[in-house]
């Protein structure tokens, strides 16, 4: 029986990792301009960190995750989102101690166990940034301005910066027992998971997207009318900077975002475009967290973003970029003898850089021609018993099929210049 990847899980090919190490090199270029060095964590963690991190009533916690006992009978979970580890990062290496306020990228697999469909999966890929110990709204609009700089980098438009605050831990409690008042009565209307939320986690009901449970969260009091003065002096902060730099946003009132780390400022970047799974960002304050995984106070704010969905963007506007990865230079040998000449040619081309695939099994030239043209190879060098007794190379051009002889002391230089025009 055949093996295949695990659901929800993809394999990314060469001809699409070129994609990935293109989309690597342009986020971390916008990180390291930010400021961000880059962390990188263990991939599994003891579930307890996620399970206080997140928080017990969350999704993720309560359904998604990939636990497992170790060999020690040690309870661990496959990351499925970066934040916590970041923050158990920082408390470990007293990262506080260093100079300045905490800035942290991440680029990496998470692993979370939902209903794979479009856009979502059960391994994907988060880049994310974190800053900790600064509360300043400043932070909060630099985080945003890195988020959206990351795809206007990439050539992307016509994506949503969405705005929220969720409030701190006293305004939030009032609202929520102001929701639950005034959703109690209506509690039978809710769908199945909204009523469980309402005993819960009631602010959760508010991003569900059953329409009977809009329109009842429609009309109950908003979250914005609870914010201490504050949570929103600090908002009104947030959003003057972001009209500062122009950057344009819209206040969504019903954002909460799923973990329940979250304090004030909440985010999400849009690409309306991708259907169910359109968010291709998130992320917002998190006041509470180091304290809550057994650290001192400190603020904390930071985003993830999806790898995947930002590619299905890209595709989706057409801004894929072509990356030439295959071989340039074919070499072709006829018979056994010129083998090792051929082999000392490729290693030559190959230290100046020039992608070089060599014939490994003396096949027919028409064979070797026609995998030349397969792998769309710009020149291929032929070296046959002849050759290698008058001491040439045939180079031929594939545009073309132009074919002359070279002296082989001169054919790295030659095939370096004609790649170069060729370009
Ligand atoms: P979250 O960590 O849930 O706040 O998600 C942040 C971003 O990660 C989202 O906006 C998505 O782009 C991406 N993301 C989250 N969950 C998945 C998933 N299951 N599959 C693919 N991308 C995801």
């Amino acid at each position: 029986m055949r093996i295949n990847a695990p659901k929800g899980t993809q394999d990314i090919l060469p001809e699409a990792a070129v994609i990935w190490q293109w989309i690597e090199e342009n986020v971390r270029q916008v990180f390291f301009s930010y400021g961000f060095g880059e962390i990188r964590t263990p991939i599994f963690e003891q579930t307890q960190l996620f399970a206080r991190g997140i928080g017990e009533t969350t999704d993720i916690v309560e359904k998604e995750m990939y636990t497992f006992l170790d060999k020690g009978g040690r309870s661990m979970t496959l990351r499925p989102e970066g934040t916590a580890s970041v923050v158990r990062s920082y408390l470990e290496h007293n990262l506080a101690s260093r100079a300045g306020v905490t800035k942290l990228h991440y680029f990496g697999p998470m692993f979370r166990q939902e209903k794979p469909q479009a856009g979502r999966y059960r391994q994907f890929n988060q880049f994310g940034a974190e800053v900790l110990g600064e509360d300043s709204p400043l932070v909060d609009a630099e985080i945003i301005a890195l988020a959206t700089d990351i795809y206007r980098r990439m050539g992307l438009d016509n994506l949503e910066v969405r705005i929220n605050s969720v409030g701190c831990t006293v305004c939030r409690s009032k609202f929520k027992e102001a929701i639950v008042e005034y959703l109690s009565p209506k509690s039978e209307e809710l769908c199945e998971s909204c009523r469980k939320r309402l005993e819960k986690n009631p602010l959760r009901i508010l991003d569900c997207k059953s329409p009977v449970c809009k329109g009842l969260t429609d009309l109950a009091p908003g979250l914005e009318h609870f914010l201490c003065d504050e949570c929103n002096s600090h908002f009104t902060d947030v959003k003057s900077l972001l009209d500062c730099l122009d950057l344009h946003y819209e206040v969504d009132s019903r954002l909460v975002r799923g973990l329940d780390y979250y304090t004030k400022t909440v985010f999400e970047v849009i690409y309306k475009d991708l259907g169910a799974q359109n968010a291709v960002c998130g992320g917002g304050r998190y006041d509470g967290l180091v304290q809550e995984v057994g650290g001192p106070p400190t603020p904390g704010i930071g985003f993830a973003a999806g790898v995947e969905r930002l590619i299905l963007t890209l595709e989706k506007q057409g801004k894929l970029p072509r990356i030439n990865w295959g071989p340039q230079v074919y070499v072709s040998v006829l018979g056994e003898s010129p083998q090792g000449t051929a082999f000392k040619l490729a290693q030559e081309l190959r230290k100046r850089g020039i992608r070089t695939e060599m014939e490994m099994s003396s096949r027919s030239l028409k064979a070797q021609m026609k995998t030349a043209d397969k792998l769309q190879v710009q020149l291929v060098i032929i070296l046959g018993e002849n050759e290698i007794a008058r001491d040439i190379v045939l180079i031929r051009r594939m545009s073309d099929g132009e074919q002359r002889e070279l002296a082989l002391s001169e054919a790295v230089d030659v095939i370096q210049e004609e790649l170069t025009g060729l370009y």
